[in-house]
C-alpha cells in the first residue's frame, strides 16, 4: 500500500505573517506521518522559517521551484544546495505554471530532478496536457513525454521514492476537477511508463498525486481511485480549515 500525500502548493499567495499563522495553526492537527505525507510548498522567501515552526511536527516543507545549478552567477535563483542547507523537504518541479510562464523545459526539469535528488530532497514532478490536446486525444502522449523526459537517467531505486503529480492545465484553477475516473486513467498511463522504464516493483512503489480543483468536496472520491495516491492542491490549500479537510481524507 502507498502512503497519500497531500500537498498544498500555496503559488504566490499570502503574506509572511499569514504564512507563519497558518503553519502554528496546523503543526499540530495535522495527521500522523504515518497515515499520511502532510506538505505544505511555500514561496521561497518564507521557507527557513516554516521549515523551523514545522520542525519535530508531522507537517513537511517544500519549495515550489528551484535551479538545477549548484551555485554561480545565477540572478534571483535559489539552488538545490540552497533549500537543502535550510531542511527543505519537498520541491515541485515542472509545475504547468512554470512551464507556460517561464519556459521550463523537459530537459530543464530532468536536470532540477537530478539536484533535488542529490540533496535529498523528494521532487514532485508534474505534468498535465491544455484542453485542446486533451480535445484531440493526446492527454496520454503528451503526459508520457515528459514523464519519459523527467525520469531520464536515475536508478529504479531513486525513481521508487519520487513523486509524480498529474495535473490536466483546463483543471488548474478553473474549478473544474477531471472526473475520478479520468484522472484514474491517466495516473495508470502514468504508473504504466515508470513500469515500462524502471520494472513493476518501481511502479507499484512510485506514488502519483492528482492536482486541478481539488477540494474537501472531491478528494475523498479521487483517492479511492487505485491509481491516485494523493493531491497537489493549491486554492483549498490556502485555509487552515479546508487544509486540514484535504488531509483528514488520506
Ligand atoms: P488548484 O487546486 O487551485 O486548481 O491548483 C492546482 C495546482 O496547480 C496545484 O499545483
Amino acid at each position: 500500500m502507498r502512503k497519500p500525500i497531500i500537498a498544498g502548493n500555496w503559488k504566490m499567495y499570502k503574506s509572511f505573517d499569514e504564512a507563519v499563522e497558518f503553519v502554528e495553526a496546523v503543526r499540530e492537527a495535522v495527521p500522523s506521518e504515518e497515515k499520511v505525507d502532510a506538505v505544505v510548498c511555500a514561496p521561497a522567501i518564507y521557507l527557513p522559517t516554516l521549515v523551523d515552526i514545522a520542525t519535530e511536527t508531522d507537517l513537511a516543507i517544500g519549495a515550489q521551484n528551484m535551479h538545477f545549478e549548484e551555485e554561480g552567477a545565477f540572478t534571483g535563483e535559489i539552488s538545490p544546495a540552497q533549500l537543502a542547507s535550510i531542511h527543505v523537504d519537498y520541491v515541485i518541479l515542472g509545475h504547468s505554471e512554470r512551464r507556460e510562464l517561464f519556459n521550463e523545459t523537459d530537459e530543464a526539469v530532468n536536470k532540477k530532478v537530478k539536484a533535488a535528488l542529490a540533496h535529498g530532497i523528494v521532487p514532485i514532478i508534474c505534468c498535465g496536457e491544455t484542453l485542446e490536446e486533451r480535445e484531440a486525444g493526446n492527454t496520454e502522449a503528451k503526459v508520457s513525454g515528459q514523464i519519459r523526459a523527467a525520469l531520464e537517467g536515475f536508478s529504479a531505486d531513486e525513481v521508487a521514492h519520487m513523486v509524480l503529480a498529474y495535473e490536466p492545465i483546463w483543471a488548474i484553477g478553473t474549478g473544474k476537477t477531471a472526473t475520478a475516473d479520468d484522472a484514474n486513467q491517466v495516473c495508470g498511463a502514468i504508473r504504466d511508463v515508470v513500469k515500462e522504464l524502471y520494472g513493476a516493483e518501481t511502479a507499484e512503489a512510485i506514488r502519483i498525486q492528482y492536482g486541478g480543483s481539488v477540494k474537501p468536496e472531491n478528494i475523498v472520491e479521487l483517492l479511492s481511485k487505485e491509481h491516485i495516491d494523493g493531491a497537489l492542491v493549491g486554492g483549498a490549500s490556502l485555509q487552515v480549515e479546508s487544509y486540514l479537510k484535504l488531509l483528514e481524507a488520506g
